[in-house]
C-alpha cells in the first residue's frame, strides 16, 4: 500500500535492521527500542490492524505465532520475552500495518508498572 512504513520495509524500498525474513513475513529492530532487543514482526501483506483480518489470513497469523518463538531464540531470548500489538487509537499504533512487537532482555511489568 501506498504510503505505508511497512510495506515500503516489506518491499526493501525503505532499509531496515533485518532479523527474518521469509516470502510472507519480515522482521526488523525497531528504530526507537524500548528494550535492549526490540524487533517487529511484520506480515508482508497488508493488514491494518486486527479488526481488518479475514478469514483468509488464518494461516498467515498462525505462521506469524509460529515463527516467534523461532526468532526470539534466534535473538537470545531464552529468559522470556514479551509479545505485544498495539491495536487501534486507544492503544496508541503508530503504524497502521499490523506488527507484532518482540520486547526481551529486560524484566518486563505489567502496566502500570
Ligand atoms: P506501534 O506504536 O504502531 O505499535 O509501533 C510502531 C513501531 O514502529 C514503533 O515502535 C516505532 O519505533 C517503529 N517504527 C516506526 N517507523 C519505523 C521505521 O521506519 N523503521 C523501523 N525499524 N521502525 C519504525
Ligand atoms: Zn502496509
Amino acid at each position: 500500500m501506498a504510503d505505508c512504513i511497512f510495506c515500503g520495509i516489506a518491499n526493501h524500498e525503505i532499509p531496515s535492521d533485518t532479523a527474518y525474513e521469509d516470502d510472507k513475513i519480515i522482521c526488523f529492530h525497531d528504530l526507537e527500542p524500548q528494550a535492549p532487543v526490540h524487533v517487529l514482526v511484520v506480515p508482508k501483506k497488508h493488514i491494518a490492524c486486527l479488526d481488518d483480518l479475514k478469514e483468509e489470513d488464518r494461516g498467515l497469523i498462525a505462521d506469524i505465532m509460529l515463527k516467534i518463538p523461532e526468532i526470539a531464540a534466534d535473538l537470545g531470548l531464552e529468559n522470556g520475552y514479551r509479545v505485544v500489538i498495539n491495536n487501534g487509537e486507544d492503544a496508541f499504533q503508530t503504524v497502521k500495518h499490523l506488527h507484532f512487537h518482540i520486547l526481551g532482555k529486560r524484566k518486563m511489568t505489567w502496566p502500570p508498572g
